[in-house]
């Protein structure tokens, strides 16, 4: 049986080796050579570059021809790290503030677990993905054929979640993650003179309406038991103090559980934009994108989630996550595949939350990571 204790150490110095060096989205080269050494030193086959980036382990025992896969993501944000931690970041400007280093981290150890202990019978995929924060890298490995490749029937993710304590685990069936749609409006007319305006015909008051028409999407077009969440979070002109823009791009950002409500507030916005711009006489076009889709756990698997968490966690530790969150990740492109669970683990209750600079994943909960993926892998693919 693999020493736990020793494993946990080796862990801390990975994560903390990883946190010095982060690297942006499909920029994970130091990364993936790191993990992709791990894994064969392990005495996983592995390949390197699925994706750009990404990395794809695998592990069999017994005759089993069942695969599942679990997932981590490895990429960092373009954010300074503040704070003096000794393993602070030594890539300027950027930082591991969502804690994808101790989530690559947590699957490594579990890797070495079920190398060194086996207990399972059949397949197992350790995926590693680049730019899950810019929702691209999942996308990424499945365009490079990672379900043909590398084939397996369910997944499972993990992620820490700040203010829950160490050693907690939540999760629920159904949505557990929203969309991110989003958008950009730009409202043309004619600059001029400030001193002028009937001799222009300038956008900023215009945009202005326009941002608070936006307001109604959500309190008067979607229904009150629907989620959604449209953010206007820039607003640019090329205006200066004595001279009217001709020219406003208002940018925002939307979320939602189900594709219906993504259609609508699409729809919605479309019709306002016109709407206004024709009051305002100027006009105005919408680009709309959808970046990330819902994250929605199988219930079936949550339950399975559940159990084998019951094998890691105390069990009054373990709770069903109350309300979905409108945070959104990129794990929920590989359950348009095959079905899967997607899981919070305690980053402590004095975290800095997830994408601030003074964030730092937890290392007393790494240990917490390796089993939880160890045990749903054991559940699944059963040695007897
Ligand atoms: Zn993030
Ligand atoms: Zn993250």
């Amino acid at each position: 049986m693999a020493d736990l204790k020793l494993l946990e150490r080796e862990m801390r110095g990975w994560r903390r080796d990883l946190h010095a060096h982060p690297e942006f989205g499909f920029e994970e080269k130091r990364t993936s050579a790191f993990v992709a050494a791990k894994l064969r030193e392990f005495g996983l086959d592995v390949a390197e570059g699925v994706g750009g980036t990404g990395v794809v382990g695998t592990l069999r025992r017994g005759n089993g021809n069942r695969a599942v896969a679990l997932r981590a993501d490895m990429d960092a944000l373009r954010i300074p790290e503040q704070g003096a931690l000794e393993y602070r970041s030594q890539n300027p400007g950027v930082m591991h503030a969502c804690g994808h280093d101790g989530h690559t981290t947590m699957l490594l150890g579990a890797a070495k677990l079920l190398t060194e202990d086996g207990g399972f019978d059949g397949t197992v995929r350790f995926i590693f993905q680049p730019a899950e924060e810019w929702g691209k890298g999942a996308l990424a490995m499945l365009d490079d054929g990672l379900m043909e490749r590398f084939p397996f029937e369910e997944i499972y993710g993990l992620h820490n979640m700040p203010g829950l304590p160490v050693g907690h685990f939540e999760t629920r069936a159904g949505a557990i993650m929203s969309a991110e749609d989003n958008f950009e409006i730009v409202l043309k007319g004619v600059g001029g003179h400030a001193a002028r305006p009937h001799a222009a015909n300038e956008v900023l008051v215009a945009a202005c309406a326009l941002v608070t028409n936006l307001q109604t999407i959500v309190s008067r077009r979607l229904s009150p038991a629907d989620i959604g969440v449209v953010s206007v979070t820039e607003l640019l002109t090329d205006g200066t103090r004595n001279a009217l823009s001709g020219l406003a791009r208002i940018l925002g950002d939307a979320r939602s559980f189900r594709p219906e409500v993504s259609a609508d507030i699409e729809k919605q916005m479309r019709v306002i934009a016109e709407g206004t711009a024709l009051t305002y006489n100027v006009s105005a076009e919408v680009t709309y994108t959808r970046e990330f889709v819902p994250l929605l756990n199988d219930a079936a698997l949550v339950e399975e989630a559940f159990a084998a968490a019951r094998t890691v966690f105390e069990p009054d530790h373990i709770a069903t996550a109350r309300e979905p969150m409108t945070g959104s990740e990129d794990f929920a492109r590989f359950l348009e595949h095959v079905p899967g669970c997607f899981v919070f683990l305690g980053n402590g209750r004095d975290s800095a939350t997830l994408h601030n600079p003074a964030y730092d994943f937890n290392d007393a909960g790494l240990i917490h990571g390796a089993l939880f993926h160890a045990a749903i892998v054991r559940q699944r693919l059963p040695a007897d």
